[in-house]
């Protein structure tokens, strides 16, 4: 069964709303409530709930929920494991593919001060507030049905420079087995609390919905699929093989997951950061997801005007080169390569 309603997040100061679709697949139907749309689910059955462009320029998990929505609705062949449809379901999904329209509308990041000068990344501010700024309303509304879930997958999107990976809170194996099932080669583990450093709580990072949710003890997992602004066919693929996997890991579709045999690193370490301002050259043959290691060389960073090398970069760890800058132009300090260290006995 496929349900879908429309949902009001909050009103704009002229009045007009602010609205988005809410889509349930399964046992669980979306009815009519006094306060706006409800999921009606069996109190058995377990429920996963999938947001994507809560970054609106990060596209990519639109698409990919929108193809799922395809084989789900029977519209791909389906009824086979690897086409299962909407009645195949042994449980809800729940599905928001835009879940910030502000920022789809901007295809930005954030949103302009003049709309919400206190929480302009919604991705700060989970489990939200009903009565806090627009974001923070926002995200209280889609909280209604996140934090009824028994397992997230919040999907977005890193640059062409970054390599597609999935972040889970370190230390939560609940989490880890989700990242597995969704099934990216690269899974990152990102502290939190008091294992985290200063950076971490000064960017806001707990209220991320990945943090707040896991905090509740629902597991969830934030896949980076590759790309923003652009529909990249093989990310779409990387998506919709993911989602299936989460939900066959949450028991809604029988059948194990497929193994996973990637890479598991910490990130936001290990940056070779640019020690002077010009630009940067990078190694020819060094890509975004390649191992890196101790004293390897990534490139260099010379004067454009006396053609003089400025910096020759290299990488303090072994690790995986998470991303890798495109943009040749940097200015002192500037990330030229992000290294994640390995970690994967944890
Ligand atoms: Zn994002």
């Amino acid at each position: 069964m496929h349900t879908s309603r429309s949902l009001t997040l909050a009103r704009l100061p002229s009045g007009v709303p602010i609205r988005t679709t809410v889509h349930a697949y399964g046992d669980g139907e979306l009815v009519d409530g006094d306060d706006g749309p409800e999921l009606d689910a069996p109190g058995d059955s377990p429920v996963v709930y999938a947001q994507a462009a809560q970054h609106g320029r990060e596209v990519n998990g639109a698409a990919v929920l929108r193809r799922l929505h395809d084989r789900l609705v029977g519209g791909d062949g389906g009824g086979s494991a690897d086409s299962p449809t909407a009645a195949d379901l042994d449980g809800t999904l729940v599905t928001v593919p835009v879940a910030d329209p502000l920022t789809f509308d901007h295809v930005s990041y954030t949103t302009p001060e003049s709309l919400d000068s206190r929480q302009p990344n919604m991705n700060r501010c989970w489990p939200g507030d009903p009565e806090g700024s627009l974001h923070e309303r926002m995200a209280a509304r889609l909280w209604g049905f996140a934090g009824a879930a028994d397992a997230i997958v919040d999907l977005h999107t890193g640059s062409p420079a970054m390599a597609t990976h999935t972040v889970y809170m370190r230390g939560d194996g609940a989490c880890r087995e989700l990242a597995a099932a969704f099934g990216t080669d690269l899974l990152l583990a990102e502290a939190a609390g008091d294992d985290a450093d200063t950076e971490w709580d000064e960017r806001g990072f707990a209220g991320k919905l990945r943090v707040a949710a896991t905090r509740e003890g629902i597991p969830t997992i934030t896949p980076e699929l590759a790309h923003s602004k652009e529909i990249v066919p093989g990310a779409v693929e990387t998506g919709v093989s993911g989602m299936l996997g989460a939900i066959r890991h949450e028991g809604l579709l029988s059948g194990e997951p497929e193994p996973w045999d990637g890479v598991v690193a910490r990130n936001h370490l290990g940056r070779v950061i640019a020690d002077d301002s010009g630009l940067f050259v990078p190694e020819p043959d060094l890509a975004v997801g390649d191992r890196v290691t101790e004293g390897e060389r990534v490139g260099e960073v010379f004067d454009p005007t006396t053609f003089e090398t400025l910096q020759v970069a290299r990488v303090d760890r072994d690790g995986i080169a998470y991303s890798v800058a495109r943009e040749a132009t940097v200015t002192a300090g500037a990330t030229l390569v992000g290294v994640a260290e390995r970690i994967d006995g944890e």
